[in-house]
């Protein structure tokens, strides 16, 4: 059965393109009934942090990208990788190189001025026949892995098709360094071995570690051995077609939230960068899910669209039903202060500026009137639209409201009509000095929702404070 991962380096947020290829992994766990396997690749000490693993974790949450199992650190496994290598070292697989670093750099430049790939030269490689030199004293080696000296290596890979790469071009890959910790990518093909992983799925920078990985795992579990498929998805682009990065505006996951993004929506823009189905564009999870085809994703690189993705935003905000959005919204309140709202009036909130607001972030701003005084009134509005209406206009809506036994927006719309009437003018006339009064500025829903939104008490006390 498949099982799939993600396996983040530790080393930052979690950016687009991660949570893509973080997505694709999980889809398709979840299509074919499988495992998601979320992996911390924290072996680089100097550069992950407690709190770039928080964050990821975070983001993950966030993006309800669900895995299953125990999370794993490669920190916690060196035990394991110990006994790999010395598996390797004892069937003769792996070695000892005595090599220093300045003699490897002159194989290589030696290499190079004969027109081949820079490579290790093998000086330490056992061969049939072969006499090795004396270990120099005091020197600490590495571990190489023995490469196959001949013969291909074919990445079966779902997204770009298989790859050949002849054995003869890939270096003794250093497996364990001269203090004896492992290297990443022998920590991957243990993991993804351990780990019973079917697919992985990533980011295409890592195409060119995949031969050497593939070498390094067909000697563990022989040459017939179960390999996974691979699917190395291609990079994202800036508008600008370089690779999409911080110059290009927000990359961290969870900066889109703080824009207003839905979890639903970035997930969806993201699913589309670089895969199709037919010309549909708005997915929800249970759609992705059904019609996601990782053999489907393009080769090529996709271009970010922030236009689009505010697009896709929007139809998922009006696409939702309300209660599904005021985890967002109260979240979005809080960072104005705004704190602890009932969530039945966050539903009626999200009911109503679901359809006016591009983002949540927008939904919860023009939502903060009913959560604060009003202390000015924009002026130009007053202008407008106050000081051309008729005299005590919002005193008689005032006593006209305050006289309803009932607060729903049938009633208030007619009250409301009741005083256009009245006067002779059209509702605008009424409804627009209303708002003022009640927003202190010209926008807000129609004036039944937000005089419904207000509540009886605060709306008769603005329209007092108004008419002060
Ligand atoms: N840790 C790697 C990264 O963050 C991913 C390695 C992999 O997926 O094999 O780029």
């Amino acid at each position: 059965s498949v099982v799939t991962r993600f396996a983040p380096s530790p080393t930052g947020y979690l950016h687009i393109g991660g949570a893509r290829t973080a997505l694709y992994s999980w889809l398709h766990a979840r299509q074919h009934n499988g495992r998601f396997v979320l992996r911390i690749e924290d072996t680089d000490r100097e550069r992950s942090t407690d709190e770039a693993v928080q964050a990821i974790l975070d983001a993950m949450a966030w993006l309800d990208l669900e895995h299953d199992g125990e999370i794993y650190y490669q920190t916690k496994r060196f035990d394991r990788y110990a006994e790999v290598i010395d598996q390797l070292l004892a069937e003769g697989k792996a070695y000892y190189c005595y090599s220093s670093a300045d003699e490897v750099e002159a194989m290589r430049e030696a290499a190079r001025a004969r027109g081949e790939k820079p490579k290790y030269d093998g000086t330490w490689r056992p061969m049939p026949g072969k006499t090795l030199p004396e270990p120099p004293a005091g020197v600490d080696p590495v571990i190489r892995f023995a490469t196959p000296l001949d013969g291909v290596t074919v990445i079966p890979d779902l997204v770009k098709g298989d790859i050949t790469i002849a054995n003869s071009e890939l270096d003794d890959l250093i497996i364990a360094r001269a203090d004896g910790t492992p290297t990443y990518n022998f920590c991957v093909v243990v993991d993804d071995m351990d780990m019973g992983i079917t697919h992985v799925i990533r980011g295409d920078d890592h195409v060119n570690n995949t031969p050497r990985q593939i070498n390094i795992l067909k000697a563990l579990v022989g040459d017939d051995g179960p390999l996974p498929y691979y699917a190395h998805v291609p990079m994202i682009l800036g508008p600008d077609g370089k690779r999409l990065s911080k110059r290009h505006g927000a990359v961290g996951v969870m900066r889109y939230r703080d824009q207003g993004f839905l979890p639903s929506a970035l997930l969806n823009y993201l699913v589309r960068l670089g895969w199709a189905h037919g010309d549909q564009e708005i997915f929800t999870r249970e759609e992705m899910v059904a019609h996601f085809d990782i053999a489907n994703v393009q080769g090529g690189a996709s271009t970010f669209d922030p236009e689009k993705l505010l697009w896709v935003n929007q139809e998922h905000m009006k696409a939702a039903a309300p209660e599904a959005l005021i985890g967002e919204l109260a979240w979005h309140l809080a960072r104005h202060g705004v704190e602890n709202v009932a969530e039945d009036r966050l539903t009626a909130i999200a009911a109503v500026q679901q359809g006016r607001c591009k983002t949540m972030a927008e939904m919860a701003e023009q939502s903060l009137f009913l959560f604060r005084d009003v202390e000015d009134y924009e002026p130009k509005a007053v202008k407008k639209h106050i000081k051309t209406a008729t005299p005590d206009l919002l005193a008689q809506v005032r006593d006209a409201l305050a006289a309803l036994d009932a607060w729903d927006g049938e009633a208030l719309a007619a009250a409301v009509k009741g005083v256009a009437e009245g006067n002779e003018v059209g509702m605008g006339k009424v409804a627009q000095p209303i708002r003022i009064a009640l927003t202190g500025g010209p926008v807000s829903p129609s004036i039944d929702d937000t005089l419904e939104l207000l509540g009886r008490e605060t709306t008769l006390a603005r329209l007092d404070q108004a008419v002060a």
